[in-house]
């Protein structure tokens, strides 16, 4: 007989850090101050997770010196909370599940997302597919495509030592969807443990869990460089074009 697959009871939450300095991006400004067709990048990234009728708080986290983001009008939405940054990522995030768990009812079992600032283009129905696909799931998982380059291993002298084989290899990107007990504590211990982690899903790794890699869109990228707030424009342009056509 076939089982019914019960509703996952648990409740969803974000954290948006967004506490860089954006050093790579040798500006004046963080980039998420830096304006994509009008608007802001953050507050692009911000309006799609509001859109997003699953999410009941959104924890921004800023920068400690930062005057700019606490004023901005998308701030002062009653699904947004402000949290202060740390000196990393992964410490900014912390910070933001911190408040979470003294200031809201968040329950070990609850999902968080975490999503970059610098992710303006992320698409509603790669949010869906997340929760969708992670319902149920004890772990969670996060977004990402798969590797199309060939990608080589060198030395530190630049030496080729072998090709690695792209069929099982993925970019990671963000939103990463934990369950928000064992995030915090995987976080925790990397940083306890003073290991170096990049995205949550290492922590989670390192802490022995699985996570779950779930196909994502290109257009979900990373605003890091210059060059790439031009593109990011572009995708924010076709994407609006393609929901105008529907
Ligand atoms: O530096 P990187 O591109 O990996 O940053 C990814 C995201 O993490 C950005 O949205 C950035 O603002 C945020 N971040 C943070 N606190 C830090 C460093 C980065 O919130 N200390």
């Amino acid at each position: 007989m076939n089982k019914i697959k019960q509703p996952d009871p648990s409740h969803f939450w974000a954290v948006v850090p967004a506490a860089g300095i954006g050093q790579r991006m040798k500006g004046k400004r963080p980039k998420q101050y830096l304006e994509i067709r009008g608007k802001l990048l953050i507050e692009h990234t911000i309006e799609r997770l509001l859109a997003f009728p699953l999410l009941e708080k959104i924890v921004v986290v800023l920068g400690q010196e930062d005057m700019c983001g606490p004023e901005l009008a998308i701030m002062q939405h009653e699904k947004i909370v402000l949290a202060p940054g740390g000196r990393e990522r992964a410490y900014s995030v912390l910070n933001g599940l911190h408040l979470l768990s003294t200031d809201y009812h968040v329950q070990k079992q609850d999902w968080v997302m975490v999503h970059d600032a610098a992710r303006p283009c992320i698409r509603q129905c790669d949010l869906y597919q997340l929760t969708k696909l992670l319902s149920g799931h004890a772990v969670g998982g996060l977004l990402g495509v798969p590797v199309t380059d060939t990608i080589k291993r060198t030395s530190k002298q630049a030496i080729i030592t072998d090709t690695l084989d792209r069929s099982v290899l993925w970019h990671a990107q963000t939103p990463q969807m934990f369950r928000f007990g064992l995030l915090i504590g995987a976080l925790e211990k990397a940083m306890d443990e003073q290991v170096t982690i990049t995205d949550e899903a290492s922590a989670v790794e390192y802490a022995g869990f699985r996570p779950l890699m779930v196909e994502g869109h290109n257009d979900n990228m990373k605003v890091t460089q210059g060059a790439d707030l031009a593109l990011a424009s572009l995708y924010i342009d076709q994407q609006a074009k393609q929901l105008g056509e529907r």
